[in-house]
């Protein structure tokens, strides 16, 4: 997902014409010295200039930062834009989560992992195939850590490579699993539940018992309509069933996928909603489709009142309502 990349970036990003005006004033300032500048002077400016350029081009990469889940003392979050990854510190080695290395470097995420910890990273977990989640995952595997991945994952990312069209940045997974896996490091126990399909037919639930925290990725999106028009799933029925599994799963707390409502983990209540939201939407949409109103029509006509201060509401809505049309109006 890329609105949320977008808008931090967006609210990061230096404007090409204050970074411009900024140069300018620099190198203006350089010129009033003329021929009387010591070779002290000199440096001093150069090093501005430096620390100018440096500043601008920090304010152009996405925000990095680590984040300990309270009440835990091994239990991290890392995000990086608009992406956020879980990763568990073992007395025997670190369990990584998804690589959210898309069309930028890995190193920042490895540098925070290294940042608490000397422990080698043992596992890299991917949460489903989505490149803007998987992505650029070597610098993992050149530190030896091996890939796991829901079994159908696997089997697309093979598939895409037979068709030429996988990323170059994705590393293949090691293993795979079908419906349940138990990982064991150290004191850690992790398990990883497939709940159906929904956003992905290969979404795996990364779930700690002990710690009752669940990492969860795009399908259960906290005070959030669904992704564009809900991508993948080849039912939304099925998509809401899958819902109801992760909210009978035992856990307290949800790490999402991308930082949604100022960032906070998740509830039982904010999946109860998200079951809500599209059972309501599934309800009100085939309404519109025995109308003859799919897809234009209802597109435009549906709303949910409800959920109007849900984000994306107003830009993802249509789209939301699209995927119900197809189904409720042409049965796929
Ligand atoms: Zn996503
Ligand atoms: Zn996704």
């Amino acid at each position: 997902m890329d609105i949320y990349s977008r808008s931090i970036n967006e609210k990061f990003r230096l404007s090409p014409e204050s970074f411009s005006q900024r140069f300018a004033l620099k190198r203006s300032r350089g010129k009033d010295q003329g021929r009387q500048m010591t070779v002290t002077k000199a440096i001093i400016i150069l090093l501005s200039l430096i620390v100018g350029v440096t500043a601008a081009t920090a304010q152009t990469t996405p925000t990095v930062s680590t984040t300990k889940v309270e009440g835990t003392d091994n239990v991290y979050v890392f995000r990086y834009g608009g992406h956020q990854s879980m990763f568990v510190v073992t007395s025997q080695g670190v369990i990584a989560t998804d690589p959210i290395s898309y069309l930028r470097p890995a190193k920042p995420y490895i540098d925070a992992i290294k940042a608490v910890t000397d422990k080698p990273i043992k596992y890299v977990i991917y949460s489903h195939h989505h490149y803007d989640h998987i992505a650029g995952g070597q610098p993992f595997k050149d530190l030896g850590a091996t890939f796991i991945a829901h079994r159908r994952a696997k089997e697309r990312l093979l598939e895409l490579k037979k068709q030429n069209a996988l990323l170059a940045d994705v590393v293949m997974p090691d293993q795979v699993v079908g419906d349940r896996k138990t990982i064991k490091l150290g004191d850690t126990t992790l398990e990883l539940v497939y709940v159906g399909r929904n956003h992905s037919d290969n979404s795996l639930v990364m779930r700690l018992p002990k710690e009752k925290i669940v990492f969860v990725v795009d399908f259960a999106p906290i005070e959030s309509v669904q992704f564009r028009n809900i991508p993948d799933n080849a039912s939304p029925l099925e998509y809401i069933e899958s819902l109801k599994r992760l909210a009978a799963l035992d856990w307290e707390r949800m790490i999402p996928g991308h930082p949604y409502a100022g960032g906070r983990t998740g509830t039982k209540k904010d999946v109860a909603d998200d079951i809500a939201y599209m059972e309501d939407l599934s309800a009100e949409v085939k309404k519109a489709a025995d109308a003859g109103k799919c897809f234009d029509t209802a597109m435009k006509e549906v709303k949910l009142p409800k959920y109007e201060k849900w984000a994306n509401y107003e830009a993802s809505l249509p789209a939301n309502v699209e995927r119900f049309c197809y189904w409720w109006g042409r049965g796929y």
